[in-house]
């Protein structure tokens, strides 16, 4: 805590980690040396820099961007890049530190990184999206490449950011190779990858689900969020039977008892997507939902809660709520969505908790599989990715189940997850010496 002062969210991404690894390296000796551990907390590098841009009005603006380029053992370092007004040195570290497990989890070699900028992409025009964008990348083009790091979305980054970065790399560096991912289809873009984390979160509840001899079939499921993992799990909850009731935004949550069907969704996607409005907006259409404003969604009935916007966004008596109306399972999209005291509840309850680094590595997963295709210059189409994601959702169930089951068969995928992505860093680490 001295060296990083005024880091809660990375001290507490950290302190959850060490709680579930401390105890298993105290039992298995060859990690017990070099400083394992405290060489994983530690970035390998951290990039902070001045971003200067002109609004549309001729005003000149200046944020602070960053990259925080975490753990390199097993990989290039890979992590989204965030454009939210609350962006900080510990919201990056923590999810750079969290992402170094996540991608460990995937099987694929990728090491750990997050980025972004304090800027606020809300309201902003096309023009002022792509000025930024620019002046973005003119300063993280000296620091990333294709097998140095390759950053991706994240919250206020997708498809059109992501583009106009490309487009300023590519320009800066006369180098066309992927350095980004989450690109879109005509430049070198994966298919699925957009649907990735969400489809890779209710195929990960799907498994947990079938542990218990339950399925998504019939039951009522509460998403939060309404941005780019929010969709694409309502999308898969329903495709498979599931009715989702709920989709939220900073603002406030609609509760539609129908269900959000495909076509409610396609109409979520517009207003999101195309016209960059407001989940309010729903009720236009739809009038007979509710829209509930300055709350969210955790005090709806349900069987099965997906939490996909953002971090500590369901804490401790949401929890309990959620368990007291019957809830089974909690797959968290988003990254740390839940407050420790939320996961002790969910933990004591007994109840299947999948922590976001395993149940939302479908996306990153995805942007390992554009690497793959991008090195072999070719395009895999959607059922090849599709069944790719499906087959790595799986094997890290099965990771998580390996190393989390209790001796009563309970199995804690807090802990699971953590130990299976720490093995393999650690192994590499070890491998390459004191560095
Ligand atoms: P988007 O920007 O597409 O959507 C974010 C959603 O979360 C929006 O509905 C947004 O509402 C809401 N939100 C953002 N900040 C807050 C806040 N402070 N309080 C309440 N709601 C908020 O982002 P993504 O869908 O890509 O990301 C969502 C989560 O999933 C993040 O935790 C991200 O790190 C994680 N994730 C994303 C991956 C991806 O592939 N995109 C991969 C793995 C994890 P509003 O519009 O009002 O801000």
């Amino acid at each position: 805590a001295k060296r990083n002062p005024n880091e809660p969210e990375f001290m507490q991404a950290v302190k959850e980690v060490a709680e579930t690894v401390i105890p298993f390296i105290e039992e298995n000796k060859k990690y017990q040396n070099k400083m394992l551990l405290e060489r994983m907390v530690e970035a390998e590098r951290v990039i902070m820099f001045r971003v200067v841009w002109v609004d549309d009005a001729g005003n000149t603006h200046v944020n602070r961007g960053y990259r925080i380029q975490m753990n390199s053992a097993i990989g290039p370092y890979k992590g989204g890049i965030r454009f939210h007004p609350s962006v900080n040195l510990s919201i990056l570290k923590f999810l750079a530190f969290e992402q170094t497990f996540k991608n460990s989890l995937t099987t694929l070699p990728m090491g750990g990184g997050k980025g972004g900028a304090d800027f606020d992409p809300k309201g902003k025009s096309d023009n002022e999206i792509m000025k930024f964008c620019q002046a973005f990348m003119t300063e993280l083009s000296k620091h990333i490449g294709g097998n140095t790091d390759v950053p991706a979305g994240d919250i206020g980054v997708g498809g059109r950011e992501v583009g106009y970065m490309f487009g300023q790399y590519k320009r800066l560096r006369n180098e066309f190779t992927g350095v980004l991912t989450g690109k879109g289809i005509s430049f070198g873009g994966s298919l699925i990858r957009p649907e990735a984390t969400g489809y890779g979160d209710v195929y990960f509840a799907q498994s947990m689900l079938e542990t218990k001899g339950e399925s998504f079939a019939g039951k009522t499921v509460v998403v939060s969020g309404s941005g780019n993992v929010a969709q694409y799990a309502a999308e898969k909850a329903t495709q498979l039977g599931g009715k989702v009731v709920t989709l939220s935004d900073s603002a406030g949550y609609i509760y539609d008892e129908a269900g959000i069907d495909a076509e409610k969704l396609a109409y979520v996607m517009e207003i999101k997507n195309v016209n960059y409005g407001r989940i309010s907006d729903y009720l236009n259409k739809y009038p007979n939902a509710k829209y509930v404003a300055g709350k969210r969604p955790w005090e709806v009935k349900c069987d099965v809660a997906l939490p996909c916007a953002t971090q500590n966004e369901l804490n401790e008596e949401e929890a309990k709520t959620l368990v007291a109306n019957g809830c089974i399972c909690v797959a968290e999209g988003a990254n740390m969505p839940s407050t420790p005291e939320a996961v002790t509840v969910f933990l004591n309850a007994k109840i299947l908790f999948a922590p976001g680094k395993a149940s939302n590595a479908g996306g990153v997963a995805t942007s390992g599989l554009e690497m793959s295709q991008n090195s072999l210059r070719l395009s895999w189409t959607s059922e090849e990715v599709d069944e790719r994601l499906k087959r790595i959702m799986l094997d890290i169930h099965a990771s998580c189940v390996k190393y989390g089951t209790e001796k009563d068969g309970f199995v804690d995928y807090v802990k699971g997850a953590n130990i299976a992505g720490f093995v393999k860093v650690a192994d590499a680490m070890l491998a390459q010496g004191i560095v």
